[in-house]
């Protein structure tokens, strides 16, 4: 199983918590499409023989591309890559964008699963987080797209801002659920150095939400959406049965991927690369045929191990005694063994069938557990 992830590296306008890779000028939208086509040329040989069973369109703001674009680089990439008949094609769109002239094109392009960002349904806290659409439509958009025939749906929710409390986050979990999607991506507000949030609480204008207040609402958001058949999958993600992004699955299984477009990543099982953060130096190297458009890093065995204590921690399928035992040497297995004693006696970690995976308590602890088993 391999995918392909495309990054769009374009916003309408710049949320204040966001430290993602875009740019809100438009003006090389076509020379940066036409660069992404270029690199699909390119990279034909990075996942040779295998099958891609997902496309992933993520950004920046993806539903800002026209149908014909959308168009041209799904187009290349079935021409040259082996793609499943059912593979999950996904696009991240923004609610604003959503309209039926949009949605009947995303079904005309067979895009299969679309990850609205709503984020919030309240409109205060849409206005400060600087958000290009009301909350009005964080609702609407989701309606229109399952009226339009989209069953596979994931929304984003974010909460930990100042406007959140445990009584207005139980609202919004219940408004999520009465949506009836069966995917839901749920991210405790970072303020990250180099946004203006991150700014304002620098200056002091703005106060971070206390960790136990945060902790209070993902145990609240597990025991709610539990209860109405989502499963919690990974410490941010919920879906119903057979809802599970296959994509994100993939990544956390340490499946191989190509990253397409401006700081797209890629993971060829040994070695990672990454592309330049920078829309214009991406559309030069790229027409140049400079490699220098990319950075590679050969992975060690112990940054190897340590990658997969960190993703498969964090979900269902848990650290397994006989992969750490088949892919590493015996020295990992005994040291993990070792370290491992201490939060099953927590009760943090539990192990059934070889098979570590976080208790409820211990989910709270997850990037402090995962650090602590590093090799
Ligand atoms: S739309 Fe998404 S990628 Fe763009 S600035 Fe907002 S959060 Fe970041």
């Amino acid at each position: 199983m391999s995918g392909i992830y495309i990054h769009i590296p374009f916003c309408k306008q710049a949320c204040h918590y966001c430290d993602f890779h875009f740019s809100t000028s438009l003006k090389n939208k076509d020379a940066l499409v036409k660069s992404i086509l270029m690199e699909i040329d390119t990279r034909i040989n990075y996942l040779p023989n295998k099958t891609i069973e997902t496309i992933y369109f993520g950004g920046g703001t993806p539903s800002l591309l026209s149908e014909k674009e959308i168009f041209q680089i799904l187009e290349k990439l079935y021409k040259l890559y082996n793609v499943s008949n059912n593979a999950e094609i996904t696009l991240e769109c923004n609610p604003d964008d959503l309209s039926d002239e949009k949605l009947k094109e995303l079904k005309r392009l067979e895009i299969n699963r679309l990850s609205i960002g709503l984020q919030s349904f309240d409109e205060e806290e849409l206005i400060w987080m600087n958000r290009a659409h009301t909350a009005k439509e964080s609702e609407s958009s989701v309606k229109r797209a399952q009226d339009r025939g989209f069953e596979n749906i994931t929304i984003d929710l974010i909460y930990g801002s100042k406007f959140s409390n445990l009584t207005s986050w139980k609202k919004t979990l219940d408004k999520a659920i009465a949506l009836q999607v069966p995917h839901i991506s749920s991210y405790n507000l970072t303020i990250e150095e180099k946004t203006k949030l991150g700014h304002d609480f620098k200056v002091k204008k703005e106060v971070a939400i206390d960790d136990e207040k945060s902790s209070e609402m993902f145990l609240e958001m597990i025991d709610r959406l539990e209860k109405n058949e989502f499963i919690h999958y990974e410490i941010s993600n919920f879906g119903k049965e057979g809802f599970f992004s296959k994509h994100n699955s993939n990544y956390w299984k340490g499946e191989h991927y190509l990253g397409l477009g401006p700081s797209a990543h890629s993971f060829h099982g040994t070695s990672r690369q990454w592309n330049v953060s920078n829309n214009n130096l991406y559309i030069k190297y790229l027409e140049e045929k400079s490699e220098a458009y990319f950075e590679k890093e050969i992975l060690t065995e112990t940054e190897r191990f340590n990658e997969y204590i960190l993703t498969s921690l964090r979900t269902i399928w848990g650290i397994n005694l006989d992969y750490i035992k088949t892919n590493f040497n015996s020295d990992f297995a005994k040291n993990f063994l070792n370290q491992i004693q201490e939060y099953i006696k927590q009760e943090t970690v539990t192990v059934k069938d070889k098979t570590y995976t976080l208790t409820e308590k211990g989910k709270l602890l997850a990037d402090k557990i995962a650090s602590d088993l590093f090799a």
